[in-house]
């Protein structure tokens, strides 16, 4: 048990059985409710539990008394309720709760003060008592007696107040009892502090001294059982430091460090008395703001503007900015961590979009998330149970109308996956590995089609995507030949479509792989040319097949004459590298006239067909012979 300033022997709990004579209860009584008490306190039960029944006790023991327990509060310097007896009303400690100690303060006010029991034995005629005469004759106060509560090294803790009806001093035999009472609340408050601090440790960040992680989640559960908070919209932010990597090399740890208790200090200051500030993790902070959206907002954005007042290491100006997501939470019915996604989400979209700013994770992001978990399910689902199955688009000799080919375009079958377009949920694959599973799935269904199919397929090609994902894992081309040679189809009937920014990077892993697919016999294709970095470098880069000019330049074909001026720079820079040109998105024969005339090799789009299942194309290929 927690040790304790000396109290006078005859006052300690072991001599109890002396303090019978003190009072009308017996022995036994006073060692049961002494008990009771020590188990509170060791239970932990909530302190202003454990004072009333303390008090209680001391009510019970001494009638016509009426006893409260206030706490010292160090960090505000007063005194705040604590417990009290049943002869007391709550509105008592209602009106003391917050009393500065000091000499003039009452007897509570002046024995916190002082440091010593202080007793008035008519607070009619105590100065001390001038500001509460009104406040005594509420409660019916004439005399008071109040004993400060020690610990072991004499701080503060509390003050046991004794108030009588009648005028009284104690005496000696009152004393002891007194003391006998101040020694249990002593124990109670000095455990509740020792628990208080050992808490508070566990939930701070010894760096920066703002909570931790473990704080977070205790204010969010906090908050969550308490029902003040039901409909309550507060805002959760995620604060993330820009280029924190680049000071910390520049820097040092050290220093690093430094700049991070600097930052800390920066967000406490402009953000003050919040529900909630920790450090979340390495150079991000969390808070909870107590207001909505739009006002979090504003608030989060004046602290990125004085961040932009360097903080002072040393001597030297550092500036630190903020890249900050801020999301509405409702502490009742929102789960944390789902809230906490959304905020570290939008605190990287900031990110991308150049960081020092703060993007609010509003609606339609929820939205957008929601529906990628949806998708995301839907096609792991697929995935599983082999419900990828393809659809087929002629691609046609625009000299002669023929199919040289098709281009094979992921569908899924099946419930909620049929109708989702690869729009859609090949971005969303991308995101994840689930993009290399997708794509070794439409691949072996190339390769199935070409072998199964021999017949009607003779003299064509199929050309399959590869996603980024796929072309940076190492062994693509071996797994890729490893398919043709099981399937015994030639790698150069397929043709492997990649857009133009997959192989920017000249050591890039994808280049490598690009140069083993072509020396393993597959045709490689640059996909989607004109939409991004269309370049001549960049078609030489790779010994490229096949250049597909976007559909968004074959539209822009007839609108107008720099429409078409695009067209012919796209052909003429494939030209120029004697790549053959495949023009998508062709609609009209027009289109498909003027492309020819330009030079295009190949053209592929709703004209000649929209992607259809492999059925479909048997009877497509009887009416559309390759040769
Ligand atoms: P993409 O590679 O550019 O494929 C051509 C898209 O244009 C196809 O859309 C096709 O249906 C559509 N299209 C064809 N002709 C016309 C036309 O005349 N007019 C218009 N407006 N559109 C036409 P789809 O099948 O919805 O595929 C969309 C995108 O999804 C593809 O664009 C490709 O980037 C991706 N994708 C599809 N399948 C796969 C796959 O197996 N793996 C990977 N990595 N991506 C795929
Ligand atoms: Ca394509
Ligand atoms: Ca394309």
């Amino acid at each position: 048990m927690t040790s304790l300033a000396p109290v006078p022997s005859s006052a300690a709990p072991a001599a109890c059985t002396s303090l019978e004579s003190l009072t009308n209860l017996p022995a036994e009584h006073l060692l049961a409710g002494q008990q009771r008490v020590l188990e509170m306190v060791a239970a932990g039960r909530p302190l202003a539990e454990t004072l009333t029944a303390i008090a209680e006790f001391s009510e019970e023991a001494i009638p016509s008394m009426m006893a409260s327990v206030l706490i010292f509060d160090p960090e505000s310097q007063s005194l705040r309720k604590g417990g009290y007896g049943r002869s007391l009303s709550p509105k008592f400690q209602e009106a003391i709760d917050g009393m500065k100690p000091g000499p003039d303060v009452g007897s509570c006010g002046a024995a916190a003060y002082r440091s010593e029991r202080v007793t008035s034995r008519d607070v009619r005629v105590d100065p001390r008592w001038t500001p509460f005469v009104d406040f005594a004759a509420m409660h019916g106060i004439i005399s008071a007696w109040s004993t400060p509560l020690k610990n072991a090294k004499g701080e503060l803790l509390g003050v046991f107040g004794m108030y009588y009806g009648d005028t009284r001093e104690p005496s000696k035999q009152d004393l002891r009892l007194v003391d006998h009472f101040v020694h249990l609340a002593a124990i109670a408050v000095d455990r509740w502090r020792q628990d208080a601090e050992r808490e508070r440790r566990a939930t701070q960040d010894v760096l920066t001294g703002l909570g931790n992680r473990l704080l977070l989640q205790e204010v969010a559960a906090r908050m969550a059982a308490d029902p003040a908070y039901t409909d309550v919209t507060c805002a959760l932010v995620m604060l993330d430091c820009d280029h924190f990597k680049l000071h910390n090399d520049l820097l040092g740890q050290r220093k690093a460090d430094q700049l991070l208790q600097q930052v800390a200090l920066r967000i406490r200051g402009q953000l003050g008395q919040v529900p909630l500030l920790a450090r979340f993790d390495g150079d991000q902070f969390v808070a909870i703001l107590p207001e909505r959206n739009g006002a979090a907002q504003r608030r989060v954005e004046d602290l990125l503007v004085s961040l932009r007042t360097p903080l002072l290491l040393g001597d030297s100006p550092v500036t630190v900015t903020l890249s900050a997501g801020v999301v509405e939470w409702q502490p009742r019915s929102m789960p944390l961590d789902d809230t906490l996604m959304q905020a570290i989400e939008a605190a990287e979209v900031a990110k991308r979009l150049g960081r020092d700013r703060v993007v609010v994770f509003g609606d339609s992001e929820r939205a957008r998330i929601t529906g990628n978990r949806i998708v995301t399910r839907v096609l792991r689902d697929a995935l599983d149970e082999d419900r990828v199955e393809p659809f087929l688009q002629p691609i046609i000799r625009l000299a002669d109308g023929r199919p040289s080919g098709f281009e094979v375009l992921a569908r899924l079958r099946g419930g909620d996956a049929a109708g989702i377009s690869p729009s859609v949920f090949v971005p969303i694959a991308e995101e994840s590995d689930l993009i290399v599973k997708l794509g070794d799935s439409v691949l072996r269904f190339a390769f199935r089609t070409l072998a199964e199919q021999a017949e009607a397929f003779r003299g064509l090609t199929l050309s399959v995507n590869l996603s980024v994902r796929q072309l940076v894992r190492e062994g693509l081309a071996d797994r890729a030949a490893v398919m043709a040679r099981e399937h015994g189809v030639a790698p150069e009937r397929v043709v492997l479509e990649v857009t133009e920014s997959q192989w920017l990077d000249v050591d890039s892993p994808a280049r490598a792989n690009l140069l083993a697919l072509k020396e393993a016999g597959f045709r490689l294709a640059v996909d989607d040319f004109g939409t991004r970095y269309a370049s001549l470098s960049l078609l030489q880069a790779v010994p490229f097949d096949h250049v597909k000019i976007d559909r968004s330049l074959t539209q822009q074909l007839a609108l107008s004459p720099r429409g078409r001026a695009l067209c012919e720079a796209g052909v003429a820079m494939a030209r120029a590298c004697q790549i053959p040109v495949t023009a998508e998105g062709v609609e009209t024969a027009d289109q498909a006239e003027a492309l020819r005339a330009m030079g295009y090799d190949l053209g592929q789009g709703y004209l000649w067909s929209r992607p259809m299942p492999v059925g479909r194309v048997l009877a497509w290929l009887s009416r559309h012979p390759a040769a």
